[in-house]
């Protein structure tokens, strides 16, 4: 594996080695993808290899104008090119009627493709130059943590693929919003990077349907990938509601070293004065939940080197980002 910089020499090999069948970790505004051309099943084949990710999981194919929407969508319904017009490119990945031209590989055999327009210049810049549309899940083993950084991507997966191009830290630091724009109402499928209420803003009311179990055969879920035990760390993180610690641990015998992560400096404090934890993070000390997204998933990889007995994590306000980062929260909690 090869550390590749963006530099527009660096991208050019990048784009390159996509185009001849190479995996190449790719920066996005949302997390690194383990990027391959979507059009080359060998390449894509590979990509479920390195992340040992189950074919049942489809993948998120990337582009990098609106109109190449139709390179791989049979059909574009008009709130579609409505959504793309208010908020591509951007962190919302729609799901549309998918071309026979599509390998069946990238789509888990599923009729529908998923289709996103990165806003992150350098994933925007090697998808032009490659002149493919890029399929490309999350650069990290499956059920793992994302990556938000290069670093992340070298010691998850370095020994497995070609490239990582290096464009720094991820902006908005959880994946993509995924839309199901397939039926008559639009359904929301993965909460993310783009808040809910600037979709709804556009198309009016997104119906969202109750958590699916991860117990019901993964070919009955309308998301395969939304598994709950996705995004796990290898650290034990346990869920609370916010405001509830150290309440709701009342009586129970604290293991060593442990570790709180909350919301802002306020909760913070609250739980530093307990002295029942060892160490007491705030997601966003200033309380913005922009901030509290993109440190998210730096943070569990750090936690995870350190060697917690155990994480006491407490969701955040359930608005704009907010519902991304508890949904996270909730997979990588033990259930
Ligand atoms: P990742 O790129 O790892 O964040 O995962 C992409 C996720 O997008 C998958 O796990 C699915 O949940 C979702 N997805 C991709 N393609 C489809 C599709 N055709 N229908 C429904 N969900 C999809
Ligand atoms: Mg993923």
């Amino acid at each position: 594996m090869k550390i590749l910089s963006a530099s527009e020499t660096d991208l050019e090999t990048a784009a390159r080695a996509l185009r001849e069948g190479k995996l190449v970790a790719i920066p996005t505004e949302t997390v690194y993808g383990l990027g391959a051309n979507a059009f080359d099943e060998r390449a894509v084949a590979r990509v479920f290899e390195a992340k040992a990710r189950p074919t049942f999981d489809p993948l998120i194919v990337h582009i990098a104008r609106t109109e190449d929407v139709r390179q791989v969508a049979r059909e574009v319904p008009e709130r579609a090119l409505a959504l793309a017009r208010a908020l591509w490119p951007g962190p919302l990945t729609m799901i549309l009627p998918k071309k026979p031209e599509v390998p069946d590989i990238v789509t888990a055999g599923l009729d529908t493709v998923a289709v996103r327009f990165p806003s992150h210049p350098v994933a925007q810049h090697i998808i032009e130059l490659a002149g493919i549309p890029v399929a490309a899940p999350s650069a990290n083993p499956f059920g793992y943590i994302s990556p938000t950084t290069a670093a992340h991507v070298a010691a998850m997966l370095g020994d497995r693929i070609d490239f990582i191009v290096d464009g720094g830290p991820c902006d908005v630091g959880v994946e993509s919003t995924v839309l199901d724009l397939t039926g008559r109402e639009p359904v929301l499928l993965r909460a993310g990077g783009m808040p809910l209420e600037r979709i709804e803003a556009v198309v009016g009311p997104v119906r969202i349907p109750p958590r699916q179990a991860a117990t019901v055969g993964a070919a009955s879920l309308a998301s395969p990938g939304q598994t709950l035990s996705h995004y796990a760390p290898s650290t034990p993180l346990y869920l609370f509601e916010l405001g509830s610690l150290p309440g709701a641990l009342a009586g129970a015998a604290m293991p060593h070293p442990s570790l709180a992560l909350v919301y802002d400096s306020q909760r913070a404090a609250v739980l530093e004065s307990t002295g029942r934890f060892d160490e007491v993070v705030a997601l966003s000390p200033g309380g913005n939940l922009g901030e509290a997204a993109a440190r998210l998933f730096s943070l569990l990889h750090s936690f995870d080197a350190r060697h917690f007995e155990a994480i006491y994590a407490e969701r955040v306000p359930e608005e704009g980002l907010g519902r991304a980062i508890n949904d996270r929260l909730f997979r990588a909690s033990k259930k």
